[in-house]
């Protein structure tokens, strides 16, 4: 049915070949990243390796339990993962077709997010690990190599399920195959199986096991390695309603487009911009570097910038996850200083204080209006907090009443913005000086 070891060193270059990952780099990057991805072109791949051990050490521990009748007769489990964890040290990961160094850190890191994960959710006997497929152009199964593989694919573990209510032992139950989809970003939920790839993916697995051994529903499920959430959902294959016929056609509409671009060997086009702080060739990327280049930004700034934008994402990321946490009684005492939610002292000011304070103020004969200058004046949330006051109905009144107490100043504020908006605010600002000119002329 599937052959259980990928082939991943194939030298094969065939652009009108695709996979979730070359479609991934199209769509969260650009068509040339596709191409660098389709052409194997050396990504910077540093940020992946903590999910690329983890993969690694989690397939040779899934391999073992699917193997054997249970947990406790699998020889020397610990001694299995030390043996892999030496060998990712050494040499960088084997799935890769040219391994690259990988850091101690990262190497632990994804050993340890592996174990955890194999120890909550161990395969199930006679699962099918790292099961690689490929389908044709009418998505009919064909071999990995074959001429006309159009669509690959490796799944993680695919294994086969029953359904069965917990509360009703008599409520029919149902058998389904399930492909679990491993991910290492704290971010990694549900939403993901919304996109054009997790899409891609179901149609290939209804094609692959809708019907077979007389089972009519596949399940697709995100296991996020480091919150240990699973995100499922489940498909009835021969159901007439089923989405997956719709998914199909937007998925070979979208390959027709690919195909388009590369059409006579053609690059496909590049779309350089801040999609290229997060792209893996960004550093070798001659339509990233022109770019930037012309825009002033050093390499080395460029690489900063991705950094920053890499770290203020897992910062939101774990932030949800450890506040949760912290909520649900869980502790965080790193080096000697507990994360928690911590008492915060401020200061307020009463409405007896307030008048106190108005009441000194104006003693030497001064107004309202020089009280309201002396304290800075009023900023937006006061002005919503007297709205709220003088409208507490209606919401638009309010609105219109603030919109026409205040007035806007440009200042600034430090973060990523689309380049494009940026030029067309230039341009806007540019015309409006030119008008300001035109006036005091
Ligand atoms: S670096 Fe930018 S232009 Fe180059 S492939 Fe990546 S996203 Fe596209």
């Amino acid at each position: 049915m599937s052959k259980r070891t990928p082939p991943r060193a194939d030298a094969s270059t065939n652009r009108l070949r695709y996979s979730p990952t070359a479609l991934k780099q199209a769509i969260d990057y650009c068509p040339r990243a596709m191409d660098h991805y389709q052409n194997r072109v050396p990504m910077f791949s540093h940020v992946f390796d903590v999910g690329t051990c983890a993969h690694f050490i989690a397939e040779i521990i899934g391999n073992q339990q699917a193997q054997r009748a249970s947990k406790d007769q699998i020889k020397d489990p610990a001694a299995i993962v030390r043996a892999a964890t030496r060998l990712l040290l050494a040499v960088g990961s084997p799935n890769e077709a040219i391994p690259h160094p990988i850091s101690p850190d990262a190497v632990l890191e994804g050993r340890d997010l592996a174990v955890r994960v194999m120890d909550k959710y161990p395969c199930k006997i006679g699962a099918q690990i790292e099961c690689a497929v490929a389908f044709d152009k009418k998505w009919k199964q064909v071999d990995w190599d074959a001429k006309d593989a159009r669509f690959r694919l490796v799944y993680d573990r695919v294994e086969r399920g029953q359904n069965i209510d917990p509360y009703d032992d008599d409520a029919p139950g149902f058998d389904f195959w399930e492909a679990t989809d491993y991910k290492t970003s704290w971010a990694a939920d549900g939403k993901l199986l919304d996109g054009i790839q997790m899409r891609a993916q179901a149609i290939a697995l209804s094609k692959l096991y809708g019907g077979r051994d007389d089972v009519e529903c596949v399940r697709q499920t995100i296991l996020n390695m480091r919150s240990l959430e699973t995100f499922s959902r489940d498909l009835w294959v021969l159901s007439k309603d089923s989405e997956l016929d719709g998914w199909q056609a937007d998925v070979e509409d979208m390959l027709a487009g690919y195909d388009a671009q590369a059409k006579g060997g053609r690059a496909r086009p590049a779309r350089p911009g801040p999609n290229c702080l997060g792209c893996s060739y960004v550093t070798m990327c001659d339509e990233a570097r022109e770019t930037y280049e012309g825009m002033g930004m050093e390499p080395d700034l460029i690489e900063m910038a991705r950094q920053y934008a890499v770290a203020n994402a897992k910062a939101e990321a774990l932030q949800k996850v450890l506040k949760s946490c912290i909520k649900d009684g869980a502790r965080a005492v790193v080096e000697g200083q507990e994360l928690a939610m911590h008492a915060k002292e401020s200061s307020v000011v009463t409405a007896a204080q307030a008048e106190r304070i108005y009441g000194e103020f104006s003693e030497g004969g001064a107004g309202p209006l020089d009280f309201l200058v002396a304290i800075g004046g009023i900023g937006k949330t006061q002005l919503d907090k007297a709205a709220r006051v003088m409208f507490p109905e209606d919401r638009d009144i309010r609105g219109a009443w603030i919109d026409s107490h205040h007035s806007k100043k440009i200042g600034s504020v430090f973060g990523f913005k689309p380049v494009a908006a940026s030029n067309e605010q230039r341009e806007a600002e540019a015309v409006a000086v030119t008008g300001t000119e035109a006036a005091t002329n």
